[in-house]
């Protein structure tokens, strides 16, 4: 904080006036963060954190929207139910991309990292090591399962807590995370558009229960520099609306307000590796349809 901003602040305390809201990306304000800190109990075992304080209370302020990029102090949504049935019948013209026997359709830098036992593929323990199809697609309609892994002794972090993500395009992400227990900012939760768009309700379900999206995606459009169509997605967690038609400002970021770059009409589907040790996410039942435009 800058000095003369510092002591305008104190000025002000002293007189008896209302602090302002301070709006400074990247600077918390001590008072809100220990108000915060002893409203949530939960949230204050990661929020002595300075780095996740100013993540989650400090952001650059979201286009269109009251709130910051990840900000903690958004409204948690509300619990679903969703039971545990998952499994439906694959569509006749989708691509399988895994069905439990071998990783065929699939590559990456470090591919070999990501195990493949009993059929179910499971992350790794290198960040951001994506398994990304051989094939690539743009407007699409996306089936994947997940499970959350047993994590006995969590990290502090929420974010550590079985974090991977589908990234339609490798570029666009739709969250996986514990969604139980575990809450983080709204926009990083399990159904968030990651760093966007939280989700409708939260419709996650525990560890080591299989969990299933599917996601219509409408890749952008670009003439030259210029985005002429934003990229949307439409997603069911469980069989649950989590993200109706949300249009997507941009390429995934975190802790920033996205953007877009012009690219290519169709790339791989990635799958994320979030370089968790003994918080692996594992994945079966994976198929795509491509959608005509
Ligand atoms: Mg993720």
């Amino acid at each position: 904080m800058k000095n003369t901003y510092r002591i305008a602040l104190g000025v002000a305390a002293a007189c008896g006036l209302v602090l302002p809201a301070i709006s400074q990306t990247g600077v918390v304000d001590q008072a809100e963060l220990k108000q915060i800190m002893a409203q949530h109990p939960d949230w204050a075992k990661w929020l002595t954190d300075p780095k996740l304080a100013s993540l989650t209370l400090a952001g650059p302020q979201m286009p269109n929207s009251q709130w910051r990029a990840d900000d903690i102090r958004r409204p948690q949504p509300p619990k679903v139910e969703t039971g545990t049935a998952c499994s439906t019948a694959v569509p006749g013209d989708a691509d399988v991309l895994f069905d439990g026997k071998d990783l065929s359709k699939w590559t990456g830098d470090h591919f070999e990292e990501w195990t493949l036992k009993d059929g179910v593929v499971t992350t790794g323990a290198r960040v951001y090591n994506f398994l990304k199809t051989k094939q690539s697609y743009g407007d699409s309609q996306i089936h994947v399962e997940f499970r959350e892994p047993a994590q006995p002794n969590p990290p502090l972090n929420p974010q550590y807590h079985g974090n991977s993500g589908v990234f339609p395009m490798g570029l666009y992400e739709v969250q996986i995370l514990d969604g139980t227990n575990n809450q983080t900012y709204p926009d990083g939760m399990v159904g968030a558009i990651y760093t966007q768009s939280p989700p409708l309700v939260n419709a996650g379900r525990p560890q080591g229960v299989w969990q299933c999206y599917d996601i219509v995606f409408h890749a952008p459009r670009f003439s030259g520099a210029t985005v002429t169509e934003p990229a949307r997605m439409t997603v069911m967690l469980n069989g649950v609306l989590v993200q109706d038609n949300t249009v997507l400002i941009g390429a995934t970021v975190h802790g920033k307000v996205a953007s877009y770059t012009p690219h290519a009409a169709e790339l791989p589907l990635a799958l994320q590796d979030h370089g968790n040790p003994d918080s692996h996410v594992s994945f079966r039942n994976i198929w795509i349809r491509r959608l005509k435009s």
